[in-house]
């Protein structure tokens, strides 16, 4: 049985109080379930911190994107290599905020999978449609793109150990969820696209996670979906509550 990995996606958010503060509160409360993984994904300058902070707790630690590159002349990039220095497990790639904002692209976002599999680092894939094209019927052809191009040149066992988010970006930070039916009908054809590109085997044992305005209002109904393996939360993740709540409902 896959298990239900929960991470918050904090953005560009919180100061190193804040940081530290909200692992106080929760991280003896994290369940030790082996049903539920919790992450938390924060920006660069607290990642060492919150490394030595919940070390030896149930609590893992994520980078929101870096570099593909081991090291070199990229001024203000973080290395793969520097993020596996520190004890860093997780790393998001793709966000639909730096596909958008910072020009990542299916092509990078391949030799960054790659990257942080050469590093023992897991990569957490996001993938996901603008309201456009589902309006345009467009939802399943994109997102399988999104999906192949990302672990194109994997091996399977790779493939298997990949984290893959589905987060429709008109339900990011809009108060707008997916149905979980909707949501499901995706994660469901991503793996049959896993399926297709490797095993039946390896698709039974690929995470796939939803983001788009998870709470804890509707993350029970999400997580009860045949094919919905935890959350990708951003603003109900800043809430050390609230995103208890969360880690509880995956338990
Ligand atoms: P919200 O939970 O704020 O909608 O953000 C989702 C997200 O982008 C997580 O990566």
């Amino acid at each position: 049985m896959r298990k239900n990995v929960i991470a918050g996606n904090w953005k560009m958010n919180k100061v190193s109080q804040e940081v530290t503060q909200f692992v106080d509160e929760i991280v003896s409360k994290i369940p030790t379930s082996e049903n539920v993984e919790a992450i938390v994904c924060a920006p660069f300058p607290y990642l060492a911190k919150l490394v030595e902070q919940t070390e030896g707790t149930a609590l893992k630690v994520s980078a929101q994107n870096m570099h593909f590159e081991n090291e070199g002349a990229f001024t203000g990039e973080v290395s793969p290599i520097m993020l596996k220095d520190i004890g860093v497990t997780h790393v998001v790639l793709g966000h639909s905020e730096r596909r958008e904002y910072f020009a990542e692209t299916d092509e990078t976002v391949n030799k960054k999978v790659h990257a942080a599999f050469n590093h023992g680092l897991t990569p957490i894939v996001c993938v996901g449609e603008t309201l456009e094209q589902r309006e345009a019927n467009e939802t399943k052809a994109h997102v399988e793109k999104q999906v192949k191009q990302a672990i194109l040149g994997l091996t399977e066992a790779q493939v298997a150990e990949t984290i893959i988010a589905y987060e429709p970006i008109w339900a990011i930070g809009t108060g707008k969820t997916a149905s979980s039916a909707d949501a499901n009908e995706v994660c469901a054809h991503i793996r049959q696209v896993i399926n297709e590109v490797t095993s039946e085997k390896t698709a039974q044992e690929v995470v796939i996670q939803y983001g788009g305005s998870v709470k804890p209002a509707n993350v029970d109904e999400l997580l009860a979906q045949s094919d919905i393996d935890g959350a990708l939360v951003g603003g109900a993740s800043l809430e050390a509550d609230s995103f208890l709540q969360l880690v509880e409902a995956g338990a």
